[in-house]
């Protein structure tokens, strides 16, 4: 340990990370245990609930209400230190910030969430906000994407998604979805494409076959195994590599519109450290969130090597995981609860009808009503637009836990019938 640590500089919890997942922890610890000493390690003054920047970018959502400043966020008597965290030093049990400080532990909870990678593909950082190119991963960018879904008289509309995992898989289709529903209603027509890195709409074959389903009814054009290499906006073409070994080769392909997902990966401070797995996500074990090589290192959300799909579907089943097994080790004992690898993905198939894509470990389908989930339904609309945004300011980042109702269940092979 170093020998300079004094009260100030150390703390029982230091979570690194106030977005869904850091307040979240920080605030059920403080309602297990009123007295623990915990402190946040957060550079930003903004918290933002993403999962609406989906609704934003078609129309169906004020930007203005998804932002909080994250001082008001967290409990009072939790630290906030506004500052951001450069390195680990897991061996003394403390972390480095950027002015050079360190901080002391006894336990650390990382929750730093995903870094989007936008200068991975080339010219895409000048041209984000203008010549039709958008994106709703950035929360001043979403209404320039309703800006131009509006303006969209015909042409191509092309929505890309990369190669990496991202957060919210099912995002970059939901854009095309509502551009669709929104174009459909206007009584206009548009070639609308998703390229895809992937070889599918969706990494669960259950709900993909669905999906496949609400495209066919858009007569949108899914394009598979197409990563996006370069964008040049003022020509209005969008690169993209196809193809392996000797069979690998680039389409140009020239848009009206662009909606772009950029490449993500674990934030570099993590990528870089002693912490990280062989891809750079912070290497945890999947079921207890604990660092396999330090014990008092437990880590959720984005930032994690877990293989769930990273939401915060996925943060709302980890909490309750990570802080009972943290409340377990401050009085000595193993851990005790168990993350399931449950995620959820509401894929707003129109404005008016969401598909509820729910499933844990493994692609195990595990909706939480006895409703096939593959078909859209207005219910679960209200519930993405109106009682998921109330359940994340008033439930999840208060630290109050809801029983899990999600439960595997199996359902016919034959689709049901699917109108987006
Ligand atoms: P975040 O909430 O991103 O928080 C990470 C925090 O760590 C940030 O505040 C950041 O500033 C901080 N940080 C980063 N680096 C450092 C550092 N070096 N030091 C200190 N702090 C640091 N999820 C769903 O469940 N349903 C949806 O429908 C859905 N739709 C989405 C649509 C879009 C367009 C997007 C972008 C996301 C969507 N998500 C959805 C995903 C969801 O928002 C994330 O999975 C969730 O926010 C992850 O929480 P997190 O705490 O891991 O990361």
């Amino acid at each position: 340990m170093n020998e300079a640590a004094t009260p100030q500089n150390r703390h029982t919890v230091v979570i690194i990370g106030a977005g869904t997942a850091g307040v979240s922890v920080a605030a059920a610890l403080r309602r297990s245990l009123p007295r623990l000493d915990i402190a946040v390690v957060e550079p930003s003054r903004e918290h933002y609930y993403q999962p609406a920047w989906t609704l934003v970018g078609g129309g169906q959502y004020a930007l203005e209400k998804t932002r909080r400043d994250v001082a008001g966020l967290l409990p009072e008597s939790v630290r906030l230190i506004a500052a951001e965290v450069v390195s680990f030093a897991p061996d003394d049990n403390e972390i480095i910030l950027n002015d050079g400080s360190r901080l002391h532990y006894q336990f650390l909870v990382v929750a730093a969430g995903i870094q989007l990678n936008w200068a991975a593909i080339e010219g895409l950082p000048e041209t984000l906000g203008k010549n039709g190119v958008s994106s709703n991963y950035r929360s001043d960018l979403a209404p320039y994407t309703w800006e131009c879904i509006q303006n969209l008289k015909a042409g191509t509309a092309v929505f890309t998604q990369p190669d990496t995992p991202i957060k919210c898989a099912g995002a970059p289709q939901k854009a095309l979805y509502l551009a669709a529903d929104y174009l459909r209603r206007q009584g206009r027509k548009a070639d609308l494409r998703f390229y895809t890195a992937a070889g599918a709409m969706f990494g669960v074959p259950f709900y993909s076959r669905a999906l496949d389903q609400v495209m066919a009814g858009y007569e949108a054009t899914p394009v598979f195994s197409h990563k996006l290499l370069a964008v040049d906006g003022a020509a209005r073409t969008a690169t993209f590599e196809t193809g392996s070994g000797e069979e690998k080769r680039q389409e140009v392909v020239r848009f009206d519109f662009l909606h772009v997902v950029p490449p993500q990966s674990a934030p570099d401070f993590i990528r870089n450290s002693v912490l990280a797995d062989a891809a750079g996500w912070l290497e945890v074990d999947k079921s207890s969130l604990q660092h396999t090589r330090h014990a008092n290192i437990f880590g959720l959300g984005d930032c994690t090597s877990t293989p769930n799909s990273k939401t915060a579907a996925a943060v709302k089943s980890q909490v309750p995981v990570v802080v009972g097994n943290v409340l377990s080790a401050l009085q000595g004992g193993g851990n005790v609860l168990e993350y399931d690898g449950y995620a959820a993905c509401p894929l707003t198939t129109s404005a008016g009808k969401v598909l509820l894509a729910e499933f844990c470990y493994g692609g195990a389908v595990s909706p939480s009503l006895p409703l096939d989930p593959r078909v859209p339904r207005r219910l679960y609309w209200w519930l993405k637009k109106r009682l998921l945004p109330y359940f994340y300011w008033n439930v999840l980042i208060r630290g109050k836990t809801l029983k899990q109702t999600h439960k595997q269940r199996s359902f016919p092979d034959t689709l049901p019938s699917i109108q987006p």
